[in-house]
């Protein structure tokens, strides 16, 4: 073991996290002990149904519900759903589902100061961090600000059994693009990494059971683990390329947001994988080098491989390595626009990565 010879920081996690079974029945509990009286339902019109039945749970403790949420935080359901939050006299918000959801929540609890509850329902990560994206004329701006991180967070492993099985791959490989990003990270410190290679087990012990048993108790509590470890890594840790790369394809091509997380990551990973000995756990987790044990996990896993199946053109990735390059962040392995077109041409095609 060797720790960072200048030393490090250790944010704090100011999270409560409830986990395990059932977890869903202690709502009602959890929005009182943040002195909420009034706890005001968010969703998507996909979980309408469970807003509604979390609702009824709560009795006197809800305020109703709003199950308009939708991808990458429009401006104007968060406008719509603050209306029906004044005048249901809330004094807190409890979302439950996946990232769109959460989003809602932090864009509704960052204009108004109250707490909120998040239940998520997917792997995505949004849970445990102070990012929120908003998109306003499909602009999208993304900011971080600790009003927007949620007071609690409630994991029910029962609610991700129903999650599908295109969606737990792509999400779970999402999740696990923040832990690997957070091993090489400029602020890495070694609690996080921790969480990050703990994180990667739990999705490499779970994953490949969920394949062929979906509902598989157990597999499932080891995913949900894992992304609420990804989750934090995600809330306290600077992402680098790989995470630039993926907002660059989501943000001009529109391309689906885990999908292209799972298709890039082998490639980034194996990218960084030369200029840093961080990724090194990787090989007892998933075998061979960084990159290529990452696309034999995914492939495996049954994930997509190719850019071009989210509909990417070559040329795209000409204007896509453009824009990559236009702004200066953080990243082990300096590069260059060619560095990236090439990145982005091996992911496009799907080819298995060397490093
Ligand atoms: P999502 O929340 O849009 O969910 C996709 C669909 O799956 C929705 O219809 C949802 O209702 C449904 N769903 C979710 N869980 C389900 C379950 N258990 N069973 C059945 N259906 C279920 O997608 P997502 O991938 O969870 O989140 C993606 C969004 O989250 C993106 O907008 C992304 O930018 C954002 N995100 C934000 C952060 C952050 O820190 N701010 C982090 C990660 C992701």
């Amino acid at each position: 073991m060797k720790l960072p010879e200048d030393g490090f920081t250790f944010p704090g996690i100011g999270t409560r996290v409830v986990f395990g079974s059932k977890t869903l029945a202690r709502v009602g509990e959890e929005v009182e002990r943040l002195g909420g009286q009034k706890a005001f339902v968010l969703s998507t019109p996909n979980q309408a149904k469970d807003a509604q039945s979390l609702s009824t749970q709560l009795g006197s403790l809800s305020a109703g519900t709003f199950s308009e949420a939708a991808m990458h935080t429009p401006v104007e359901v968060t406008e719509k759903a603050l209306d029906s939050f004044r005048r249901s006299g809330a004094d807190c918000v409890v979302s439950i589902g996946g990232g769109s959801t959460i989003g809602l929540g932090k864009a509704i609890a960052t204009r108004t100061g109250v707490n909120q509850i998040a239940i998520p329902t997917s792997y995505a990560g949004s849970e445990m961090t102070d990012i929120l994206g908003e998109t306003r004329d499909g602009e999208k701006t993304t900011r971080r600000d600790a009003s927007i991180r949620p007071e609690t967070v409630i994991y029910d492993v029962d609610l991700t059994l129903t999650l599908p099985a295109d969606m737990t791959v792509t999400s779970s490989l999402n999740a696990i693009a923040h832990g690997v990003e957070g091993l090489y990270a400029p602020d890495a410190n070694p609690v996080m990494s921790l969480m990050a290679v703990e994180a990667m087990k739990a999705f490499k012990a779970g994953l490949p059971v969920l394949r062929d048993m979906p509902r598989d108790q157990d597999a499932r509590s080891l995913v949900l683990y894992g992304a609420w470890l990804c989750s934090t890594v995600l809330g306290y840790i600077t992402m680098s390329l790989h995470h630039k790369l993926a907002h660059t394809l989501g943000g001009s091509f529109n391309t689906p947001h885990a999908e292209t997380h799972a298709i890039l990551l082998p490639h980034t990973a194996s990218f960084n994988a030369v200029a840093t000995d961080a990724l090194a756990p990787l090989h007892d987790i998933f075998g061979a080098t960084p990159g290529a044990g990452l696309w034999d996990f995914a492939k495996q896993a049954g994930a997509p491989l190719r850019l071009a199946e989210l509909g990417l053109s070559e040329s795209d990735l000409d204007r896509a390595s453009e824009i990559a390059v236009k702004n200066s962040y953080s990243n082990p392995r300096p590069f260059s626009q060619g560095d990236i077109r090439a990145l982005l041409q091996a992911a496009w095609e799907g080819r298995r990565p060397e490093h």
